[in-house]
């Protein structure tokens, strides 16, 4: 895998294109580079689920040029609530409307995945450059001189002049570069999206509604105007469960139950696909940049789910991406290693605040009453104050400094 091809007339490879691939495809196309996005699904697209987004993956949407379409599809929650699922109390309530957006200068939003991405898509393709190929998986890199090359799973060859690899969770470019293991969690998701009609009548809030119980929890919230329904179960597994995606059953997930309140139960038979994913994340490393090739979203961060940031991170990371080849120009080892500069630190925050959050969602016991008494009687402000750190990130400040 070898080549004397000067490197600036070639492609900046993407590997992957999920919302991480699909942002820095956009992120490196608003920079000038032409862009090749090399997918291993037959099509590119998302998951059938929603996702929530804080203000500062609103924040990234500007700083890509996609912000006013990102906020056409999005739906903006009253609040946050949280619920303890064993007798219904409330635990805590965050509002997200004028108040919360003057803080942070942007909303709280949730939003089908499908429309994030298309989102993205649209911009990256208005702007430049993009070749996208499908059912392409890269299955090994090689960097020599100024450019970097693949090699997918049909043995063809791709020539870049740098790679950014957003493969994911299980990325490649990660084995082999850092080729560090998964921590599985021992956690099981299951998700479904379900039309308005389908969904109970007294769960019909416009909030980013949780309920927590012992070693499980449940989320909900609105999509597409209400006309949907966005539903996550999670527990924790009484297997020994490996990292990915297998059958289930709706027996499975009441067996996880039998304790929760009546009106959060009706959560748990409302999925229709019985997907069950078992989820990991890994430890946080101080390197993400190899030469020419870096990585992104959760190749780079893999997070559990619980602060509802991945995707938010990803949108980060293609911003400051861009942003450290705007400063760095063509010199891609040192434009990476102001990227990666700019974004472990804050990252491994997320994953570490992601597995805490965890353990106070699945609390029993008295450490259960601990968490229900938490948030009594915090004003909204003193909330703000403690996630000034996540929401109030800014394009215009991610750089780390020299
Ligand atoms: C249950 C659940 C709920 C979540 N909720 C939220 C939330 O509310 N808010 C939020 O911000 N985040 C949330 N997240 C996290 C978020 O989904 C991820 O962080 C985000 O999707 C990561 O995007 P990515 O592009 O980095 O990776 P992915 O979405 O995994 O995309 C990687 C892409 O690379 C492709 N690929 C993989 N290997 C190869 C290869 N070798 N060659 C070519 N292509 C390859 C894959 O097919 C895929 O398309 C949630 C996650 C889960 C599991």
């Amino acid at each position: 895998m070898s080549t004397s091809i000067s490197s600036r007339a070639l492609p900046v490879l993407v590997a992957g294109g999920g919302i991480g691939g699909v942002a820095a495809a956009l992120a490196l196309a608003r920079q000038g580079f032409a862009v090749k996005v090399l997918e291993q699904a037959p099509q590119l697209g998302e998951i059938g689920a929603g996702i929530q987004l804080g203000p500062n993956a609103f924040a990234a949407f500007d700083a890509l040029g996609i912000g006013e379409l990102a906020r056409g599809r999005a739906v903006y929650t009253d609040e946050m609530v949280m619920h303890d699922a064993l007798d219904e109390r409330l635990v805590g309530r965050i509002p997200t409307g004028e108040a919360f957006r003057a803080r942070f200068g942007n909303p709280y939003a949730v939003i089908h995945r499908a429309d994030i991405h298309t989102s993205l898509l649209e911009g990256a393709r208005a702007h430049g450059h993009i070749e996208t190929l499908t059912g392409t998986r890269i299955e090994a890199v090689q960097q020599e001189g100024d450019t970097v090359t693949v090699r997918d799973q049909h043995g063809q060859i791709h020539v870049g002049q740098a790679l950014i690899g957003a493969d994911g969770v299980k990325s490649v470019v990660r084995q082999q570069y850092v080729g560090d293991a998964a921590r599985v969690s021992g956690h099981v998701v299951y998700r479904a999206v379900v039309e308005k009609n389908d969904f109970p009548e007294d769960l019909r809030w416009n909030a980013a509604s949780i309920w927590v119980g012992p070693n499980y929890h449940l989320v909900h919230y609105p999509l597409r105007g209400g006309e949907q329904y966005n539903v996550v179960v999670t527990f924790h597994s009484r297997e020994q469960e490996e990292w990915g995606v297998r059958e289930g059953s709706r027996q499975e997930v009441q067996s996880y139950y039998s304790d929760c309140c009546p009106r959060a139960r009706q959560l748990i038979d409302l999925p229709k696909s019985w997907k069950r994913w078992a989820t990991a994340d890994r430890e946080p490393i101080g390197q993400w940049s190899f030469g020419r090739a870096t990585l992104l979203g959760d190749a780079a961060h893999p997070t559990l789910q619980y602060i509802a940031q991945g995707a938010c991170m990803a949108l980060e990371d293609a911003v400051t991406l861009g942003q450290a080849l705007k400063r760095g120009g063509n010199d891609w080892p040192q434009a990476l290693r102001l990227y990666e500069r700019s974004r472990i630190a804050r990252t491994a925050r997320v994953v570490l605040s992601a597995r805490e959050m965890g353990r106070i969602f699945h609390a029993s016991g008295v450490e259960r009453l601990v968490r229900n008494d938490l948030w009594k009687g915090r004003t909204p402000q003193r909330f703000y104050d403690a996630m000034e750190w996540l929401y109030g990130w800014k394009a215009e400040t991610c750089l780390a400094e020299d």
